[in-house]
C-alpha cells in the first residue's frame, strides 16, 4: 500500500499532502475491506491516471487539463476516496453485503465521473448544460455533458464491476455488475446535475478568466453563480453518496431475485 502511494509520488501523480491522504484512504480501505477492496481502489486510481494523461497536451491547449500533469491534491483524494473509506470502516464494524454495495457505488461514481470528465474534454461536439440541453458551454464547465463523457462513465463503471467480480468483492456474483453500473452512472449524472445547479462558478479578479476554483493567480476568486462554498470536491463527495444510495436501491431490488 505504502509502496503504491510512493510510486504515485515518484510518477508525479500526487503531491506530498496527497500522499498522506492517499495513505490514509488506502489504509482504511485495506483494513476495513481487505485486499479485494484495495485492488478496486487501485483500479480506480489507474483509470484516473490513464485517462488524465491521455491526450494531455491537447487538453492543456484547451485550457482544461488538470494542473501539474494531473497531480491530485489532498482535498481531491479525500473527495473521491472519503466516502468509500467510510464504507470500509462500516464494513469493519458490521461486515456484509450492505457496506460492500455502498463501497462499490461510491468508487464506481468516482471512476465514472473522472473518466467522463477526462474523455468528455476530447469530444468534438461542444458540451451542453445538463439542466439546459439547448445551451452549449465551454469544455471543462461543471454541469456540461457530452455523449462521449456518458460512454466514459459507463465504461469506467463496467471496468470497476468486472474487477470487483474477479476479486469477489460481494459474495453474490450476480449483484456486482448491476450495482456498479447503476451506482456509477447515476452518481456521474448526479455529479453533472449538482455541478450545473449548485456548484460555484465565477471569475479571477486578477486575469478575469472564468474559473470554478476558489483561488486563481494567487487571489480569491469572485463567485457569480451557485453556492460560494460548493466547489468541485464538495460536489464529488455528495455524488459518491448519491451513487452509493443508487447501488443500495439496486441491491434492495435485486436481492430477492438472486
Ligand atoms: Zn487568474
Amino acid at each position: 500500500m505504502v509502496a503504491f502511494a510512493l510510486a504515485a509520488v515518484l510518477l508525479n501523480t500526487i503531491d506530498a499532502r496527497g500522499f498522506i491522504a492517499s495513505a490514509a484512504v488506502g489504509f482504511a480501505i485495506m483494513y476495513g475491506g481487505g485486499f479485494s477492496w484495495f485492488v478496486i481502489v487501485a483500479v480506480f486510481f489507474t483509470l484516473g491516471v490513464v485517462f488524465t494523461l491521455y491526450k494531455y497536451g491537447y487538453k492543456r491547449r484547451l485550457g482544461a487539463a488538470q494542473g501539474k500533469g494531473g497531480a491530485r491534491n489532498w482535498p481531491h483524494i479525500l473527495a473521491n476516496g472519503g466516502f468509500a473509506s467510510v464504507a470500509a470502516i462500516w464494513n469493519l464494524t458490521s461486515p456484509g453485503i450492505v457496506p460492500g454495495a455502498v463501497f462499490l457505488g461510491a468508487i464506481s461514481t468516482s471512476a465514472a465521473d473522472t473518466v467522463a470528465t477526462e474523455l468528455g474534454l476530447l469530444s468534438h461536439s461542444r458540451p451542453r448544460l445538463i439542466t439546459h440541453p439547448s445551451r452549449a458551454v465551454p469544455a471543462g464547465t461543471s454541469g456540461g455533458v457530452t455523449a462521449l463523457g456518458f460512454v466514459g462513465a459507463a465504461f469506467a463503471s463496467f471496468v470497476i464491476g468486472i474487477m470487483a467480480l474477479a476479486m469477489e468483492v460481494l459474495p453474490n456474483p450476480y449483484l456486482i455488475l448491476p450495482l456498479c453500473m447503476v451506482g456509477g452512472i447515476f452518481g456521474a449524472v448526479f455529479d453533472s446535475l449538482a455541478g450545473a445547479a449548485i456548484q460555484r462558478k465565477g471569475y479571477c479578479i486578477i486575469c478575469l478568466k472564468p474559473t470554478e476554483a476558489l483561488k486563481h493567480c494567487g487571489e480569491k476568486t469572485m463567485a457569480t453563480q451557485g453556492k460560494w462554498y460548493v466547489e468541485n470536491n464538495v460536489v464529488n463527495v455528495i455524488s459518491t453518496i448519491a451513487g452509493a444510495a443508487a447501488s443500495l436501491v439496486m441491491l434492495a431490488a435485486l436481492a430477492p431475485i438472486f
